[in-house]
Formats: C-alpha cells, structure tokens, sequence
C-alpha cells in the first residue's frame, strides 16, 4: 500500500490500554474504524472502537481473520512479540515495522543502533555473567544503573547499584538476563521528543517536553521544557535522525537525558505514542494521536505547533478523583474508563494549559 487510506478504511492496533484508546478517538475523527487486538477483556480501548478481536497475541488464527478486515496495522505497545510482528506484516502493512519493534524492544540492540548513528547514549556493558560485572563496575564506576534489556517499563527491571556487592545481588534478582549497566547519568534535566514521520518520508516533530518522574513513573510533561534553543535543536536532531534512520512510519517518543553542558544522550525510544506526548492533545494544532493515524495511513502529516504553554500531569491510582472534583478553568482533563484503580496505575492525565505562557 503506497496510496493514503480512504475515509471509512479500518486501522488495526494491537494493544488495548489507554493509548489505543486515544489513538482509536483520534481514527474515529479522521473517518477511520479501528480494529483492536487485545487479550484482556477489560482493555479501556474496547469501550471505544467499533471492532474487536479477545484473543492471544500468538493465536495465529485471530491474527490471520483480524489481518483479514483491516488496511494497515498498528500498536500500541513495544513488547509486541516477534513472531506477531512477522505473521501480521506478511500480511498487511505494519507500521511501524519490525525492525523499529525489535531495536526498540532490546536495550542493548538499541544503545547499538543509536550510538552507531553518531548520537551520544550513556557509557554501558552487557552483563552476562558474574565476571562481566565486575569489570563493568570496574569499567564505568559507581553509582551505576543495571536493567533488563527486555521488558523493563516505568522503572521497573532496573536498579540503582552503588558498590559491586550491590550489583552482584541486584545481577541475581533482575530477570530476565542478560542485563545492562549504564554508568550513572548526572543529567540536570529529563527531556523528551515526540516525532513523525510519513510514508513519503517526511518529518514533523513537537517541542521538547521536560519530564519529571515520581517513583519510577512519569508524573508531569512540561512545555516549553526550561531548556537553550541549541539543546531542543539538538533533540530535535537526533529524533528526527533515529526515525529516518529507522525508515520509521508514525509517530516515535524518544527520550533523553540533558547534562549541565546542555548537550543530550538518548536514554531510550519507544515506537509509539507515547506519555510524555499526552500535552499535545491540548495545545497543538495535531496532536500525536492523530499525528501517528496520519502517518500510518499514508496522509500528509499534520502541523505539530504548538498555541500554548501546558503543563501535563498524569493521575495514578486514586489520584484520578481530581476528575471531576478538582477540574479548574483551564484544566483539559482525560479519563482512560478503567474501571480498578490500582496503586501506580496510570488512570488518566490533566493538562494544565497556560495561555499567557512565552510561545516558542
Ligand atoms: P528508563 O526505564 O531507562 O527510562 O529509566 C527510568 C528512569 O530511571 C529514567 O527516566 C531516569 O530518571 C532514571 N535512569 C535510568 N537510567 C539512568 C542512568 N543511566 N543514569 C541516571 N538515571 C537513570
């Protein structure tokens, strides 16, 4: 498919949690269906798509019959499992492709491919066994940061170590191997980029937002970051630089670390919406969601600029009671529908728009 999606066409999306849900609301306004593929019933994007399949991510009938009715397949989520991604791709468009899936699915795969663009990530060793880790504290110094290479999301699988002793049992509890250590970054500020890029190839990229995490899950995204021109030129640079690198089609999150020298490392990117995007539903002409929709049906990207100055605040667990009870003014707020709030749960998000802020 080289032609952009007609009205009406149905866009699949692996993944039921909340962005689904955004990216499915954005289809419906574009005149799109969507399709979701999810196997947990209680899937928040269940409750606004008109077409659904409950099924396993490797039932391989689900996936032929729901290949079948859509145009073009999306998700919503990085830990897609390969073999999915293959059986769908023979089958219809995946976009974003494999290739952007198992990169970023792998922290070392990614921290290669990155660092291999001439883009500065943080100084890390694979930790396969005892002897890689003593070296590698040896190497890299304390404090230093082993994870997961896989499946690690919102902090967990990763740990903060500040002696070998303490790496050597952080090596024994974090599953599955092998590991990372990255050196400790000393950043000043978190920041983020959130960037598209169409089928043609061209590309669109948001400002950068700053971020800032509460136990290990990120907790507010502000716009405009307090950052130099030449630092969110510089991130907008490497964003962009990853996606075209990739031959990536959608929209991208990458996130990076900003040192006291205000120059960035990539810490990691997600080939997706993503969180820290969430204020752009507010304040942008496009918003990612519907940004990602475009991209993903061969449509000529939207304008991603930005009209005001916002600040987004995510409501985990029983945070989500500030919706309706403490709604001020300006205040856009956005409830995911699920129904169990859980402690760390991401249950919806604010954002705070500030129209008196500095344009950029
Ligand atoms: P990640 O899962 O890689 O996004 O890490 C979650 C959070 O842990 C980041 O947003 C940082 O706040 C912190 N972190 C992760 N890696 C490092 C590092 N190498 N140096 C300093 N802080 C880190």
């Amino acid at each position: 498919m080289s032609e952009a999606l007609p009205l009406g066409a149905t866009i699949g999306i692996l993944g039921g949690g909340q962005l689904g849900r955004m990216l499915s609301l954005a289809a419906a306004r574009l005149g799109f269906k969507t399709h979701i593929y999810c196997p947990d019933r209680h899937s928040p994007a269940f409750e606004v798509t008109p077409h659904k399949t409950l099924a396993a991510y490797d039932d391989l009938g689900a996936l032929a019959a729901f290949a079948e009715m859509v145009d073009v397949v999306t998700y919503e989520f990085e830990n897609v499992p390969a073999g999915t991604a293959e059986y769908l791709a023979a089958l219809k468009p995946l976009r974003p492709g494999a290739r952007a899936l198992s990169i970023s699915q792998d922290r070392l795969a990614e921290k290669a491919f990155i660092g291999g663009l001439g883009i500065p990530v943080a100084p890390h060793r694979a930790i396969r066994d005892a002897g890689d880790l003593t070296a590698a504290m040896l190497a890299l110094g304390a404090p230093a940061v082993l994870k997961t290479t896989r499946l690690g999301y919102d902090g967990k699988g990763q740990r903060k170590v500040t002696s070998l002793d303490d790496a050597t049992a952080a090596f024994g509890e974090l599953a599955p191997h092998p590991l990372v250590l990255e050196a400790f970054v000393p950043f000043v500020r978190e920041i983020s980029v959130i960037v598209a890029r169409g089928v043609d190839g061209t590309t669109a990229a948001f400002d950068p937002a700053e971020n800032v995490h509460r136990d290990g899950i990120l907790f507010t995204s502000t716009v405009p970051a307090g950052i130099s021109a030449d630092t969110a030129a510089e991130a907008l640079r490497h964003a962009t630089q990853i996606a075209t690198a990739l031959g990536y089609v959608g929209v991208l999150g990458v996130e990076f670390f900003m040192l006291a020298d205000g120059h960035v490392l990539v810490n990691e990117i997600a080939p997706r919406v993503h969180n820290s995007g969430h204020w752009t539903e507010a304040v942008c002409i496009t918003d990612q969601f519907e940004q990602h929709i475009r991209a993903i049906s061969g449509w000529p990207l939207g304008d991603p600029r930005r009209l005001a100055g916002v600040v987004m605040e995510n409501l985990i667990g029983d945070e989500i009671g500030a919706i309706p009870d403490a709604l001020g003014h300006s205040i856009r707020p956005h409830a995911y529908g699920k129904a169990e709030s859980r402690p760390g749960r991401k249950m919806g998000h604010l954002n705070r728009v500030a129209l008196d802020s500095p344009q950029k």
